[in-house]
């Protein structure tokens, strides 16, 4: 089975929390806090691995949780960082955030890339300890990891892509002009997945040519096949849109023509509007006039024309060479950046979907939002002016008034996500 798409949850390791402890030593009376840092949580890696094809795996585990990290320990241990969890996929997946439909990645180079960061290890009590405090009986907890549902989609990385209808000869042209091998047969959608093929020219020129299968009229609603194989032409450099111009099926090759292109724009404009060159095909059992009036037409709208007769690899050649020849002048083949949120769509998020719920216990205020676990990511609690927007965001989401109406006092403690602070009005 082909599965270019998979939706996984994807969660970084929480950081491992400060530890609590004093230095004791005999004959030493009261030793000063000695607790340790917790260890940062592993990361959510992902990286690009030739020997998978597809998104297979991901169907069948689709949970994927980076280890926590290790506590703090006594005599100022720090807890162990925990190891990071790799994630291989092929090559061109497109890593994309569900909510929000923004790309976080797009897995096409070597170089791993970090899509969740691990939580930072909370603070031993080795820190606290000031000249009005020399006993710290507490400790930071260990902050949350990153946590992502995700999008997984296959986006194959070839120069050139071949769209048309089915049976008018693609898989056929594959097999002629690479090594490729795949399956031909006179019946539709015998190409079930796209197929790469390297075409070497020579010793020093060659490009990558995607097969995929054939695309019927409303593909780009999808109505049946095609629509989904399109993403795999997204990437592709240049088109090569072949026509049955026998229109042996009792189709018109120009109504074909106009039907295809129609399905791409519908997809997307810049797939409509990526480079193409026209191949009309099965010139062998066509006739001269009806190879003219395609010809014609294509022309007129401006497109480079070739004839060729893939089963017999008539024309193919110099269909190659003009296709080298045009991608030598064309930019490299697409990636898709990365869409981190801007500030005013942080807000956006934040304002959107700010309800809360506020519970008191022991004297300590916990804060639930699970919106706020962003802004308090943004935030570094160290920095004064971070810290005011933080307390602008509490205040303007109604956190604060409901902490008075519930009778918070100055100096009591507020929680969020395991963060405590003074409540100072
Ligand atoms: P695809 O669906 O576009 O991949 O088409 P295929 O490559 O599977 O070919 C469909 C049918 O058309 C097969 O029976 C091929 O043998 C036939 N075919 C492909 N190219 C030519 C050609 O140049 N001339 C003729 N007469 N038949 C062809
Ligand atoms: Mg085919």
């Amino acid at each position: 089975m082909f599965v270019d798409s998979a939706k996984i949850y994807i969660k970084a390791g929480d950081g491992g929390d400060g530890c609590v402890s004093f230095h004791r030593e005999k004959y030493v009376a009261a030793g000063g806090p000695d607790g340790g840092d917790g260890g940062k949580g592993g990361d959510i890696i992902f990286q690009a691995d030739d020997n998978l094809s597809n998104l297979l795996d991901f169907r069948y585990k689709r949970k994927y949780i980076a280890e926590r990290g290790k506590d703090g320990a006594a005599k100022r241990c720090t807890g162990k960082n925990a190891p990071d969890l790799i994630i291989k996929v092929p090559r061109g997946t497109v890593v994309k955030e569900v909510n929000s439909g923004r790309i976080l990645a797009d897995i096409s180079d070597d170089g791993p890339v970090v899509i969740c960061k691990g939580g930072k290890g909370g603070k031993g009590n080795a820190h606290f300890a000031t000249s009005t405090r020399q006993i710290p009986r507490f400790a930071k907890p260990g902050f949350r990891g990153d946590e992502y549902e995700v999008m997984l989609e296959l986006k194959l990385i070839a120069d050139v892509g071949l769209v048309g209808f089915p049976n008018v000869g693609k898989s056929t042209l594959v097999s002629v002009v690479s090594a490729a091998k795949p399956k031909i047969a006179n019946y539709h959608f015998t190409t079930l997945t796209p197929v790469l093929g390297v075409v070497r020219l020579n010793e020093e020129q060659s490009f990558v040519m995607a097969d995929i299968p054939g695309l019927i009229e409303g593909a780009s609603e999808g109505v049946g096949l095609g629509h989904e194989f399109l993403r795999h032409v997204e990437r592709c450099r240049l088109i090569i849109h072949i026509v049955d111009v026998s229109g042996s099926e009792g189709r018109d090759p120009i109504e074909d023509f106009k039907a295809i292109n129609r399905e791409l724009k519908n997809f997307s404009e810049e797939l409509a509007n990526a480079p193409q060159i026209v191949a009309a095909n099965k010139t062998d059992i066509a006739q001269a006039e009806q190879i003219q009036r395609f010809k014609d037409h294509v022309e007129k709208e401006g497109y480079p024309f070739f004839e060729i007769s893939a089963a017999s690899a008539k024309g193919t050649k110099e269909l190659m060479n003009a296709v080298f020849e045009k991608l030598s002048k064309l930019p490299p083949v697409k990636q898709f950046e990365a869409q981190p949120l801007t500030p005013e769509e942080l807000d956006e998020k934040l304002f959107s979907r700010r309800e809360f719920n506020v519970t008191v216990e022991n004297g300590v205020y916990y804060v639930e939002a699970d919106w706020l676990w962003d802004v308090l990511r943004s935030c570094n609690m160290e920095d004064y002016s971070s810290l005011q927007y933080f307390q602008r965001v509490l205040r303007s989401t109604g956190i604060i008034d409901r902490l008075e109406q519930m009778g918070i006092k100055e100096g009591d403690t507020v929680n969020i996500f395991d963060f405590e602070f003074d409540f100072i009005d």
